[in-house]
């Protein structure tokens, strides 16, 4: 079984007001980028790795693996206005057809070995799988600041990366959602327009998308804690 990872980097970082993008800055002494990179290349069952970055930063992150010997990355594509745009990118420049696609967020760097595995080994059984976790907290819809009900949250979900997926299924599910012009916020979303079921793979607390200073922090809280638990598994 051939897996490419696809790693779409391009965004610009505007929540984060940062001059440089969150991917590029340093936690604890590496950018966000090689520490999730380092992850991925050392992931047993990746075989490639495809990044994709704004024009801007390509020389900037050929620069970051050479520097860290990232072995894995086979090209840097360039990223779109959007994630959706970014990877159908990365997806388009595929020559040679792997078996499976994973995909994840460049700013997710603690992600471990075990989920990168469990989601591989149900995307290949299953054709689609996910990373997610059940949600505890009470949902409110809220409008102009006042509730207007509360939602049940028996079956909800939030949904993390990797996205794992057949390459044959992602494509064609990219190349539908860009002929009708579907936008989606994830991967599945475009798989779910297809009818085809998308497995979940229960995730971790730990596997924070780095959006603001807020999660910057507390990711440099973590990545500082060599010994705290779950947070070690991540950043092998
Ligand atoms: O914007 P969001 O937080 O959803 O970004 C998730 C991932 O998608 C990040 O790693 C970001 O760099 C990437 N992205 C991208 N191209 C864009 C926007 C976001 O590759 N145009």
């Amino acid at each position: 079984m051939r897996v490419c990872a696809l790693v779409p980097n391009a965004g610009s970082g505007t929540r984060m007001k940062t001059a440089l993008p969150k991917q590029y800055l340093a936690l604890d002494t590496k950018p966000v980028l090689i520490h999730t990179l380092n992850i991925l290349d050392k992931a047993k069952c990746i075989n490639e790795i495809i990044l994709i970055s704004d024009k801007k930063y390509i020389e900037k992150s050929r620069l970051l693996i050479q520097k860290y010997n990232i072995k894995k990355v086979s090209r840097i594509v360039c990223g779109g206005k959007t994630r959706q745009e970014s990877v159908y990118n990365g997806l388009m420049s595929i020559k040679n057809a792997p078996d499976i696609i994973l995909i994840h967020d460049a700013v997710r760097p603690f992600i471990t070995q075990d989920l990168i595995r469990k989601s591989i080994k149900t995307a290949h059984k299953h054709g689609a799988a996910v990373i997610g976790l059940p949600l505890f907290d009470t949902i409110k819809l809220v409008k102009d600041n006042c509730i207007e009900r509360t939602v049940d949250r028996t079956n909800l979900w939030r949904i993390q990366t990797p996205q794992v997926f057949r390459y044959c299924l992602i494509k064609t599910a990219y190349q539908k959602a860009n002929k009708n012009k579907f936008s989606g916020t994830d991967d599945a979303s475009l798989v779910e327009q297809l009818n085809h079921p998308v497995r979940i793979v229960q995730g971790s607390e730990m596997n924070i998308k780095i959006t603001d200073q807020k999660q910057f922090k507390l990711a440099g809280q973590a990545r500082l804690t060599p010994t705290g638990g779950n947070y070690k598994c991540g950043l092998e």
